[in-house]
């Protein structure tokens, strides 16, 4: 291999035929591409459909079921034994579909969530998916975003460090440089390289990108990372602890029902078969699978609704959320940002045009003004300018800026008095910068300008005014005075309160012999140049998702980096602070104790001026109240407040790699919208999967009871094994599927939200569950009692009126519980209320399971194996109205309730 390090650049740059300024060409590319592949690592293995196959063949439910088959087989009961065969092979076949839909739309969603890079090529800077790069691309990073690659690096701004702890174990962030280096350094000290899987802590580079996928150091180290592990859900392993309780209540019944068969003098072998099929139909061995795809489904609607789940327990959590604590800018605002005022040397200046078309007009009080008249405007603007890391771009649909809208905006600006970043960098080359991080708020910009070093810096309007000691007044340099200071803090509040974002610029010239640029030396005795007034209006659509989680009882809370009046203004435009909410500044939240915020902290809409460490105490404060929060981020050092949130929230255009690898839920279009959006669908699936549940519980538990009951008194078997299986494979199968995907509620966030410690099956869910199955044991127990007695007086032969009651039995239970599954659609409200047909795919649920209920008795060769018998017309009349009974019996059972909950 390469020893990158220790080539100097151009013999980098000659290695690979790029070009620092314009990369690679699109042809070179794909030569590349083409050669080495893409820069992705080799996943391991994954699970082979045929080994998922397998896998469900795994397990005690299933080797009973073949530990029966062959029983019966051995006893002479060939059909039984195939059916019961064939029942299994069903069943896998079922859970394999289920698990492999599962599976893949999991590993769709993970493609969704890969990582994109900055590169230049062909003279364009573009953003492409990491996985594309190839060797020899110009790609440039930022603080918080990871290295795609392993990379030579070019150029690299003061004080830019890498977190390479996962390659090298250093936990401290290494500096780069560029110069090349001795051949025999070891990896932790080639400090020109960076490399695949670390991440950029602060700063600015260029770098080469030199090797990618399997070649890299981390791919070379690849097979020792584990694979992603697949997180139980708290709800699935509730519901697993649950299923154990079930399965020793069931098989205690069953070996009750077993014990009273044999006292009242049954066939041992059915009797033993019985008890197998009704352990298997009983033990909801299904309910994980259908819990897996209802979460998967879940998480697949949230992608339509740009929320992009990263960890499958979130979507539970989702729905339990009380507090939505949320930035401001790009989240609740729309992060279009447009200069509409100007401050310099006391005077007012407004810019009209819209967007970040450069076209509009500079005024000063009604009358229009020539910008190069105004020597203190015209220093505020190339200001602006140069101190940017923006781009404005024109394509076919109009103009648009890559990079930070904030400062995009002032490209625009200066744009508007013919002041472009390329025409001003001509002339005032770019030496060196300090980037802008969101503790200090500010950032500065070293140029050459008429052969004399300056720096250019912007921040916001309290941190610059502290570091500035003149200001510029019509093209003079003066002393700035604490009453000229004051006038500037009051420009800047009749800003803010306009809802506005305020930018100051500053300019120094620097001391020629300096080298090396830092904070400190660079951002002091500053000379004031101006103030920016940046408006950028809130989302018109976050006001509505505000007024809905007022009625979801789910509290917004913002926390913002701009200032407090800015922050406030906005809130209340969008409708969450009242004459009781606070607003308390990042300084005042520091001179609160903990137990001080926690007492405080309901009462707090707006958190202004914050740095990321403020976002973890509110987080605590929060959670010390039981809230369930969540939580966005964008910045590095937001990664902390994110991972102690309940749900963390990375924001998918503006956040960085590091933010999005560490949240729960990544929201792909940075708008508030969509985490109340993800919130509805948490509490959408948590409610399909608890309407599943009780469907399934309540038909094993129906079917349980009739069996328990008839063989209490002596009564022949109700059912056979065959119509259990049966029964268990189709009416439990089918429709509990389609349940699991049933639209959301339409009064869901109407709600308030669910505690997290409510069990699945709560005690009032559980006892309804019974009575509903004990309706339809009764309605089923009935139709056989009644079927014994009438045909038993028509004189049948006792064989067909054993077969004929059975049928009427198997029938009976069979179609109360596709009646019931329409029931099961909305727990609190009724079917006709919501629309008997508004789950279509329950509807072909339930009739596809008709239909094959109709053919086990009508098909001569299936009447032979399920020993059925035909029904005519007036006998389905009766049975299908005795089956429909729990769906009247239920609608008025849900009637009752509202009345009681009315009243
Ligand atoms: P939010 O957390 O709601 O997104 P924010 O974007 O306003 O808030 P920051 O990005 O931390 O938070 O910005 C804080 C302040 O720093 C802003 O109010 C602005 O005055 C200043 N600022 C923001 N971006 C820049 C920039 N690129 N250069 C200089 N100053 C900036």
């Amino acid at each position: 291999m390469q020893q990158w390090w220790h080539l100097d650049i151009e013999s980098v740059v000659e290695h690979f035929k790029t070009d620092l300024d314009a990369g690679l060409s699109e042809q070179q590319v794909q030569e590349q591409q083409a050669r080495v592949g893409l820069n992705e690592l080799e996943q391991g293995e994954a699970r082979s459909p045929l080994k998922l196959f397998a896998q469900q063949f795994q397990g005690f439910v299933i080797w009973v079921l073949i530990g029966a088959a062959l029983v019966s087989a051995l006893v002479g009961e060939g059909i039984d034994a195939a059916i019961i065969g064939a029942i299994v092979v069903l069943n896998a076949i079922l859970g394999f579909v289920q698990e492999f839909r599962a599976e893949k739309s999991l590993a769709a969603l993970k493609k969704l969530a890969s990582p994109n890079s900055q590169v230049v090529r062909e003279d364009q800077h573009q953003e492409v998916p990491s996985a594309q790069l190839v060797p020899g691309d110009v790609i440039e990073l930022e603080a918080g975003d990871n290295v795609p690659a392993d990379c030579r690096v070019v150029w690299v701004s003061s004080g830019f460090a890498v977190q390479e702890a996962s390659l090298t174990g250093e936990s401290l962030a290494v500096a780069k440089e560029v110069e090349p280096l001795e051949a025999e350094v070891p990896l932790a000290d080639r400090i020109n390289m960076i490399y695949m899987g670390t991440s950029v802590t602060h700063g600015r580079a260029k770098a080469v990108v030199a090797e990618t996928g399997m070649s890299t150091e981390l791919g070379k180290i690849a097979d020792m990372m584990g694979e992603i592990e697949d997180e139980m859900t708290p709800l699935q392993r509730k519901l697993e602890e649950f299923g154990k309780a079930i399965v020793i209540v069931c098989l205690a019944l069953v070996g009750l029902i077993f014990v009273m068969g044999l006292l009242h003098g049954g066939e041992l072998k059915e009797i033993f078969l019985t008890a197998v099929s009704l352990a298997v139909a009983a033990i909801p061995e299904g309910l994980p699978a259908v819990v897996t795809i209802a979460l998967a489904l879940g998480v697949q609607r949230m992608v339509k609704r740009n929320a992009l789940i990263r960890k499958l327990p979130s979507v539970e959590t989702l729905g339990c959320t009380t507090v939505i604590c949320s930035d401001k800018t790009g989240t609740l605002t729309r992060n279009e940002m447009t200069v509409q005022k100007v401050y310099a040397k006391q005077q007012w200046y407004d810019v009209s045009g819209s967007g970040y078309e450069p076209k509009g007009e500079f005024s000063a009080g009604k009358a229009a003004v020539t910008v190069q008249d105004h020597p203190d405007l015209v220093m505020a603007l190339k200001t602006g300018v140069l101190c940017n890391g923006a781009r404005l771009v024109e394509d076919e649909e109009g103009y648009d800026i890559i990079g930070d809208p904030t400062e995009g905006c002032l490209l625009t600006a200066g744009a508007k008095a013919g002041f472009t970043r390329e025409s001003l960098e001509e002339e005032n080359p770019v030496v060196d910068e300090v980037p802008f991080d969101s503790e200090r708020r500010k950032m500065s910009v070293v140029c050459r300008s008429e052969g004399k070093l300056v720096a250019y810096v912007k921040g916001a309007p309290d941190e610059t005014l502290k570091d500035c000691t003149h200001i510029q007044e019509a093209g003079q340099v003066k002393p700035l005075t604490d009453q000229i200071k004051a006038q500037i803090m009051d420009a800047n509040s009749e800003l803010a309160d306009q809802a506005m974002r305020v930018l100051a610029v500053a300019y120094r010239p620097l001391d020629d012999s300096m080298t090396e640029f830092e904070v400190e030396t660079v951002e002091k005795e500053l000379i004031f140049a101006g103030l920016f007034g940046l408006m950028d209006p809130p989302r018109e659509e976050v006001r509505l998702a505000i007024e809905e989680c007022a009625g979801a009882g789910i509290r917004p809370v913002m926390i913002t980096g701009d200032h407090k009046k800015t922050a406030v203004a906005i809130a209340k435009k969008l409708g969450f602070f009242g004459a009781e909410s606070l607003a308390l500044s990042g300084t005042e939240v520091d001179g609160l104790s903990e137990e001080a915020l926690r007492d405080k902290v309901e009462k707090i809409a707006v958190y202004a001026r914050v740095s990321p460490e403020h976002k973890l105490r509110i987080v605590r404060a929060w959670r010390d109240r039981g809230q369930i929060v969540a939580m966005t981020g964008d910045g590095v050092n937001d990664a902390p407040a994110l991972k102690e949130a309940d749900i963390g929230v990375a924001m998918g255009i503006t956040g960085t790699d590091v933010t999005k690898e560490v949240a729960d839920m990544v929201i792909t279009d940075d708008n508030y919208t969509s985490i109340v959006a993800a919130v509805e669908e948490g509490r959408g699936v948590y409610d399909n999967i608890r309407k599943f549940v009780h469907y399934l519980l309540s038909c094993n538990a129906g079917e349980i009871m009739l069996m328990f009951v008839a063989s209490l008194f002596g009564m022949p078997a109700p059912l056979l094994a065959v119509h259990i299986l049966w029964i268990n494979l189709v009416t439990d199968g089918l429709p509990a599927l389609a349940l699991g995907v049933e639209a959301i509620d339409s009064g869901l966030m109407t709600r308030p939200p669910r505690p997290t410690d409510e069990s699945v099956v709560t005690r009032k869910g559980g006892l309804l569950m019974l009575a509903q199955a004990a309706l339809m044991a009764a309605c089923a127990l009935g139709a056989y009692i009644f079927a014994r007695q009438h045909y038993g007086g028509l004189g049948y032969d006792p064989e067909i009126l054993l077969r004929k009651s059975r049928t009427v039995a198997f029938v009976v239970l069979a179609c109360s519980q596709l009646f019931h599954s329409f029931n099961c659609r909305n727990l609190r409200e009724s079917l006709f209320k919501i629309g008997p047909f508004g789950n279509l795919k329950l509807v072909a649920a339930v009739s596809i399971s008709f239909f094959v209920q109709v053919a086990v008795v009508h098909v001569p060769l299936m009447q032979g194996w399920f020993r059925t018998q035909a029904l005519c017309a007036t006998e389905w009349v009766w049975v299908l109205l005795v089956s429909s009974i729990p769906l009247w019996g239920v609608e008025l059972g849900k009637a009752a309730m509202k009345r009681v909950r009315k009243a």
